[in-house]
């Protein structure tokens, strides 16, 4: 008889896979449920007409927590995932004609705003160095650990930690803090640019976020072999090989509780039993629909969500040398646009667009002379906006820049198309409002009101991934699996069991 203690994990996005392999390797047995017919989430993909289109994520950093992941889970990584460091992590195009290529090698992007833009490349490696040590001292330190588990909080960090934090970065706007450490409006509007990385206006969210620009400028970005899919494929074959059971397109219908005790889930008119059920649905669902609670989903919305996308997925025709791995096309009015999104939640005429180019990197992701093109530009959360309506403005709008700063019809070019929006966004992964990380990060305190990874008042009942602590974004979802499989380790100590 197999005496193993049993988990379900509902969700296989990238945090419940990653959750799913630890708990396996806890020696739990594990069964994970996934409403889709294929894992990953937001992390998917699709072919048409012969392009290759990862679907959400493009953008690869800290790969050392894959990495750690699969050594935790005794597997070679290399048996199932293979990245090689990107020689630049951006281009940037701005209005006015300036244009900047973000090398990897932090002299030479220093070098390089210093020339394209006129910032001065000491500015440039100053800021990088605080933000290497904001990252260090305070960014670890959150994020690396429960912020909801007193007793084992490392309290002895949090003085070196509050030494380290200016007052700059605990109370003013990324926008403040970036304003104040360099000269020029393109150099600014790049560093701003880093709070969309959690879907958040830097013109509210707290200082603290200077730390993201180390993840990508000096820690460096990545490119997985095959495209970003590739990272949920080796999830999945991992969790597989670890011995998890995957049952798709089996939406989870209720969690069982009672007298705050956790016992299983209710699936296709079935009760199934399991001491630890581990939510990878979004927070605001995990309590309206599965502990059906609309009050205490309510709650939650106390934090105001994050942005959503609205991406055009376009099949291009030609080949763009002047164009990268990341591209982003800078509107003239970054400030007027976080206002759109956030405040009137509409789309600003002149949005900034993003274009992602797998088949820069990589032969076969686009028909020979061709491109695979993930054009993107950040969409308020859903709201019930008339995005029928707009979908063709902001189409026509994205052309029309694009047409103008690479000068050629981008129409006439566009050979196959496909788009996602928000409420699609919504539909297909559970994120209530179409959020693409959960909670934004618009407040100072932000990162203290996430979800915890536990639920309150319910034994046995953990969440995990982008809606929770401590934060969306692929890194963090590796972070939150590893703080939850550890919080479970502990809470269910077991002879005979790796903790
Ligand atoms: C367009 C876009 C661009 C992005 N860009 C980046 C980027 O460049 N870099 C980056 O790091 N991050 C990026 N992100 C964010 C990143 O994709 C997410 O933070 C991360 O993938 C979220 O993973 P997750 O584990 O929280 O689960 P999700 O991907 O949200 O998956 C949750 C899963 O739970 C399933 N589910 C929900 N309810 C049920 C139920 N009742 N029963 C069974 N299954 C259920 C859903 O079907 C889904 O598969 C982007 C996201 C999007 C959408």
């Amino acid at each position: 008889m197999n005496d193993k203690r049993r988990a379900i994990v509902i969700g296989a996005g990238v945090a419940g896979l990653a959750t799913s392999v630890r708990l396996a390797s806890q020696g739990w047995q594990v069964q994970l449920f996934e409403q889709n017919d294929y894992p990953g989430g937001k992390l998917s993909w699709f072919q048409q007409d012969g392009f290759s289109f990862d679907a959400g994520p493009s953008l690869f950093t800290q790969p050392q927590l894959l990495e750690q992941l699969f050594a935790d889970a005794g597997e070679p990584i290399s048996n199932y995932f293979e990245y090689r460091r990107a020689s630049e992590s951006c281009r940037y195009f701005f209005d006015n004609g300036k244009r900047l290529t973000a090398w990897a090698d932090v002299q030479a992007l220093a070098q390089a705003m210093e020339v394209q833009l006129g910032e001065p490349a000491q500015n440039v490696l100053r800021y990088l160095q605080s933000s290497g040590r904001t990252y260090q001292h305070v960014g670890q330190l959150f994020l690396q650990q429960s912020l909801h588990r007193l007793r084992q909080f490392p309290w002895a960090k949090v003085a070196p930690a509050l030494r380290h934090s200016r007052p700059s970065l605990l109370f003013g706007s990324l926008h403040g803090y970036n304003k104040r450490h360099f000269k020029t409006p393109e150099a600014v509007q790049i560093f701003d640019r880093y709070a969309t990385y959690n879907g958040s206006n830097p013109y509210k969210a707290p200082g603290m976020l200077s730390l993201i620009p180390h993840l990508e400028m000096n820690e460096g970005t990545y490119y997985p072999r095959g495209g970003m899919i590739s990272i949920t494929q080796a999830l999945h074959q991992l969790a597989l090989a670890k011995g998890v059971q995957f049952h798709f397109s089996t939406p989870v219908d209720r969690i069982i509780e009672n007298g705050g005790q956790v016992s299983g889930v209710a699936v296709g008119g079935q009760n199934l039993p399991a001491e630890v059920v581990v939510s990878n649905c979004d927070a605001y669902f995990t309590y309206h629909r599965l502990l059906q609670s609309p009050y205490e989903a309510k709650r939650l919305l106390r934090q105001e969500r994050s942005s959503s996308a609205l991406i055009f997925y376009w099949g291009i025709g030609q080949q763009f040398h002047d164009l990268g791995l990341h591209n982003i096309f800078f509107s003239q009015q970054y400030a007027r646009e976080f206002e759109h999104l956030f405040r009137h939640k509409n789309f600003f005429p002149d949005p900034t667009v993003y274009v992602n180019i797998t088949s820069k990197m990589e032969e076969g992701q686009a028909p020979a002379g061709m491109e695979n093109w993930f054009v993107m530009v950040n969409a308020p959360a859903h709201h019930g906006q008339p995005w029928q309506q707009w979908i063709p403005q902001v189409r026509q709008r994205v052309i029309d820049k694009l047409s103008k700063a690479l000068g050629a019809d981008i129409a006439s070019l566009i050979r196959t198309e496909a788009i996602l929006d928000p409420p699609t966004i919504e539909q297909r992964t559970a994120s209530f409002q179409g959020s693409l990380y959960g909670t934004s990060s618009n407040s100072r305190l932000a990162a203290f009101l996430r979800h915890p990874n536990t639920a309150r008042r319910r034994q046995g009942l953990y969440l995990v991934g982008g809606s929770v602590h401590p934060g969306g974004g692929i890194p963090l979802c590796m972070q939150s699996a590893a703080i939850t499989a550890n919080l479970i380790a502990q809470d269910y100590k077991q002879e005979g069991h790796a903790v």
